[in-house]
């Protein structure tokens, strides 16, 4: 009888453990707005050209004209040229001006050099 009890135990321990296992996962699949940089749901997030849209900027995303406002290169010993244009994107959101970083590539002399594009909205005046 005891032997029932021990295994039964065990059982249980082991769904417990699954189950808050499965919360984690839950916890943990998130996505990040590139326009707003909110954390969202991963079910609630879109994906197009490989970013992750809040549904509101989805919609934006499709219904206008993206330039590239700036770039940088991500070259090693340039970290903070990245870093300063993510502040300028942060901080231009804030006032108004939406925007996204794209990261993308190019072989340059045989090698791989690694570009941080911003993107701005153009506004409809221009
Ligand atoms: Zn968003």
């Amino acid at each position: 009888m005891i032997a029932v009890y021990i295994a039964i135990t065990i059982i249980l321990v082991a769904f417990l453990i699954s189950q808050s296992m499965n919360k984690i996962q839950k916890v943990s699949s998130k996505s990040i707005c590139v326009i707003c940089d909110d954390v969202f749901d991963e079910s609630t997030v879109i994906e197009e050209d490989s970013l992750s849209f809040c549904k509101e900027h989805y919609q934006l995303y499709k219904n206008s004209i993206w330039f590239i406002a700036e770039s940088c290169e991500c070259s090693p010993g340039n970290e903070e040229a990245s870093v300063v244009l993510f502040n300028k994107k942060i901080s231009n959101f804030k006032q108004g001006t939406l925007g996204f970083l794209r990261s993308s590539y190019k072989e340059s002399n045989g090698q791989i050099i690694t570009t941080l594009d911003y993107y701005q909205k153009k506004s409809p005046t221009e």
